[in-house]
């Protein structure tokens, strides 16, 4: 099957490697040119546009940041909509608002082109192993169609409803992850400032209840002062930001997401918005007066 690929930033390129070695014709778009070049020496071809990409593939997948990327992608000038052929299907693997998947889908149908929203989880390491969890919204015909693929990219591959549900199980996800990296670095300067080795409390509760796939990922990072992303708190703003948004305009309250998005925002004053969101122990840090470090 060949395959569109758009946006080869930490988590696009791995996840385009995958296909190729999965035996996929990739022909791939970024605007920065050393992913492109790197993908080409691969084995991929470069497209020249949004355009020229969907004219050459029968599954498109996009990888950018944020809602009114992929909508200028996709819809824009140059964009997919003009090249795509009618039963195309547009898979965008980006974290976006879930309103924002539903509209480009309803402007691609009118061309015959399906879309499923499909964004992840697992960040850089399951990009590169291809064991990415991933989460699906659209038809059920379209997402079978596409599973296979999604697999060669990802561990597993859930379909959680209609077209947006992948987004809207996102923002469930990103709200789970912000909360714990919050937990623990509370949790973990008190033991610090305590006067115990923050990385012996890694050991003992890891096992317990307490333990999380966010523990095991972020407290060696924080131990060792390691705030290389990963996952930019820049992006992880802008999924609470997105998920404040989806909540209100549905009526839940969500007040633990605004109260790590503010801790987010603070940190962002201070120039640490690239940083790894783990970096949101910095804030604390700040505050207790206490570095956390430890040889683990
Ligand atoms: P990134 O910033 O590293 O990559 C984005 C890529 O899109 C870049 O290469 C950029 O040049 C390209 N791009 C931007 N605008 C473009 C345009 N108009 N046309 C073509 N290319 C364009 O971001 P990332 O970390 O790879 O994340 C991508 C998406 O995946 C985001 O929505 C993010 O929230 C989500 N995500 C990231 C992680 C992670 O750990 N990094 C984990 C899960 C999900």
């Amino acid at each position: 099957m060949k395959i569109g690929f758009i946006g080869l930033g930490i988590m696009g390129k791995p996840m385009a490697k995958n296909l190729l070695k999965a035996g996929h014709g990739l022909v791939v778009y970024d605007i920065v040119a050393a992913p492109v070049e790197e993908l080409v020496k691969a084995g991929a071809k470069a497209g020249t546009s949004p355009k020229d990409v969907a004219g050459q593939c029968e599954v498109l997948i996009t990888m950018l940041p944020n809602s009114p990327e992929v909508k200028e992608v996709v819809l824009g000038k140059n964009g997919v909509i003009e090249g795509a052929k009618p039963g195309l299907i547009v898979v965008d693997m980006s974290s976006i608002a879930p309103l924002a998947s539903q509209e480009m889908a309803a402007e691609l149908a009118k061309k015959g082109v399906e879309m499923l929203d499909a964004p992840v989880s697992g960040g850089e390491p399951k990009a590169i192993d291809a064991t990415l969890a991933v989460m699906v919204g659209g038809k059920p015909e379209v997402f079978e169609k596409v599973k296979p693929v999604l697999l060669k990219m990802g561990a597993s591959a859930v379909l959680c409803g209609g077209i947006g549900s992948g987004n809207v199980t996102k923002l469930a996800n990103q709200i789970i992850v912000a909360l714990n990296i919050a937990a623990m670095s509370e949790a973990l300067v008190l033991a610090a400032k305590a006067g115990v080795d923050p990385g012996k409390v890694f050991d003992a509760i890891k096992g317990g209840l307490a333990g999380s796939a966010v523990l095991n990922a972020k407290a060696p990072m924080v131990c060792k002062g390691n705030f290389k992303p990963g996952f930019r708190m820049e992006l992880h703003i802008k999924d609470l930001q997105n998920a404040l948004d989806t909540a209100h305009a549905i009526g839940v309250p969500v007040p633990l997401t605004g109260t790590v998005m503010e801790i987010m925002q603070a940190l962002k004053v201070d120039g640490k918005q690239k940083d790894d969101h783990c970096g949101v122990i910095q804030f604390y840090e700040k505050l207790a007066g206490q570095v956390v470090r430890s040889d683990l």
